[in-house]
């Protein structure tokens, strides 16, 4: 075996696939390499809820046997994955980060699961998350806190933020996470992560803990734009079992990326949105967030990308029209939750009705943020009030698809900053909602819109990551990977190594 464990942890997918690929390290090396850096880490940084150990190091053994017998074997044969905790995992623990899927170990598999493990990756486990998805920091997670590997004081991003942990840490090289509203983008940004909200409809959403079915979408997070290329395009296309599914074969992503790296952008016409982080828009923005976006830009332009200023004034409502919609269909989905089919079931003792079980079942085992939503997505759809509220909310909806319309009618591509500050401190948040949900502040149209949406390192502030969101027309995913790794190979060779590279390994880690 060449190098230390460090560096089979501290590899890309890539790498790693070259290394597997050619003898030079064995499934179960690459596996042990992350267990061991779980078990020195993890405890510290609070990233996963549950480790699969023995099964990983047999699903790694598999592999190398496999390889032992002459088996031709696909170019991630070994290499190891997490998996956010909404992802259905048969026979694994499943709990989208709520007590009342505790215990719970479903009897199916998630299609993007499914594929991974037929692309013969190894799952290391299942990774902390905000209780059904619900957040931006993790912190609603009704079982740990998560700390962002760049400053211990600091929450990860979220919901996906057990996964921005665990990649970012090298605790895991890749992660599945999902998009609602910004949960892949944020806490990549957050990290110095790669993470993309594939086109609605383009990767399978069966298997996935529903939270708003209009907007869930499963996604990459990935230390390189090219890792999280070749994963989407495994995960992607076409499943008869959702019936949102998209029927057109993907576009080519990976190749998108080689080309992006290329670096050649001459031709490719870049919107910069006003509405988000521009002139007469910048309030709630960090200066350094919005001084390394103009940075990413310049660096774009100077790649031949024609810039423009666009203007999507109905991005201003995102936030508001989101906050009715997402909560109107988790309260919905959220219904199922009632102590009788599977998870928690509390009260139960033989002398209550079955409605004052349900009632004690969901006070127990939904999180104050979760309940915080069914009423407010059950108030929004009430009679009375469905027109003033939800209906409204859909008509901004439109609006902002029109918005996106009319700006790629004349730009290729728009960027903005992912988010409006770097990560904030544990508990500046929790108590005051508004602060928390002004998080996805750039994140919310894109996923109303069902449009896709990358975010890419530009950068650091006061020594914490920012992230460039590029975003595109509907099943123009590769326009974003195309855009994203012209950004990281031209910053990676201006500063001589990835950004990535400057969270040190902690000290004690192998
Ligand atoms: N932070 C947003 C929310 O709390 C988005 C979450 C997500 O994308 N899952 O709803």
């Amino acid at each position: 075996m060449t190098g230390t464990s460090s560096d089979l942890t501290r590899a890309d997918v890539a790498e790693l696939s070259r290394l597997l690929g050619s003898g030079e390290v064995s499934a179960v090396e690459v596996t042990r390499a992350h267990l061991d850096r779980i078990a020195a880490d993890d405890g510290r940084l609070g990233a996963y809820l549950h480790v699969e150990d023995d099964a990983a190091l047999a699903a790694a053994a598999a592999v190398d046997q496999a390889r032992a017998t002459g088996a031709e074997l696909g170019p991630l044969a070994g290499v190891p994955l997490a998996l956010k905790d909404l992802v259905v995992t048969e026979g694994v623990p499943t709990t989208s980060g709520s007590k009342i899927l505790e215990g719970w170990r479903p009897p199916y598999s998630a299609t993007v699961a499914t594929r991974l493990a037929e692309a013969g990756t190894v799952l290391l486990g299942k990774t902390n998350m905000d209780e059904f998805a619900m957040g931006s920091s993790t912190e609603n997670s009704a079982y740990q806190v998560t700390r962002n590997p760049w400053d211990a004081e600091r929450i990860p991003g979220g919901s996906s933020g057990g996964s921005s942990a665990a990649v970012a840490g090298h605790l895991a090289p890749w992660s599945i996470g999902t998009d609602t509203g910004g949960s892949i983008r944020q806490p990549a940004a957050l990290t110095g992560l790669v993470g993309h909200k594939p086109t609605y409809g383009s990767v399978s959403r069966y298997g996935l803990i529903a939270f708003s079915s209009s907007l869930d979408q499963a996604g990459p997070m990935a230390r390189t734009v090219l890792d999280a290329a070749v994963m989407h395009e495994v995960i992607g296309g076409h499943d008869p079992r959702d019936s949102t599914s998209i029927d057109t074969p993907l576009a080519r992503l990976a190749d998108a990326a080689r080309e992006g790296a290329a670096g050649d952008l001459r031709g490719v016409r870049v919107g910069v949105v006003r509405e988000l982080g521009g002139e007469g828009h910048a309030e709630g923005y960090e200066p350094g967030v919005l001084a390394r976006t103009r940075e990413a830009i310049e660096v774009l332009a100077g790649l031949g990308a024609e810039v423009t200023e666009v203007s999507c004034p109905s991005f201003d409502l995102a936030l508001p029209a989101y906050y009715l919609i997402a909560p109107s269909e988790a309260s919905s989905n959220l219904a199922r939750y009632e102590g009788v089919r599977f998870g928690l079931r509390a009260g139960d003792d033989g002398s209550r009705d079955l409605d004052e079980v349900m009632a004690i079942t969901r006070e127990q085992g939904f999180g104050p943020e979760v309940k915080r939503r069914i009423i407010l997505g059950t108030y929004a759809l009430s009679s009375g009030y469905y027109e003033a509220y939800y209906g409204q909310a859909q008509k901004v909806r439109t609006l902002i698809t029109r918005d996106f319309s009319a700006a790629f009618a004349g730009v290729d591509v728009l960027v903005s900053p992912t988010t409006p500050t770097v990560a904030f401190p544990i508990g500046t948040r929790v108590d005051d909602p508004i602060s928390m949900y002004a998080a996805d502040l750039c994140t919310l149209p894109a996923s109303l819109a069902g449009l896709p949406a990358i975010s890419v390192p530009s950068g650091l502030s006061e020594g914490l990551p920012v992230g460039l969101q590029v975003m595109a027309p509907a099943l123009a995913d590769d326009r974003c990977y195309r855009v994203a790794a012209a950004l990281e190979a031209a910053q990676d060779a201006a500063r001589g190594h990835r950004l990535l590279d400057e969270l040190g390994t902690p000290a004690g880690a192998a």
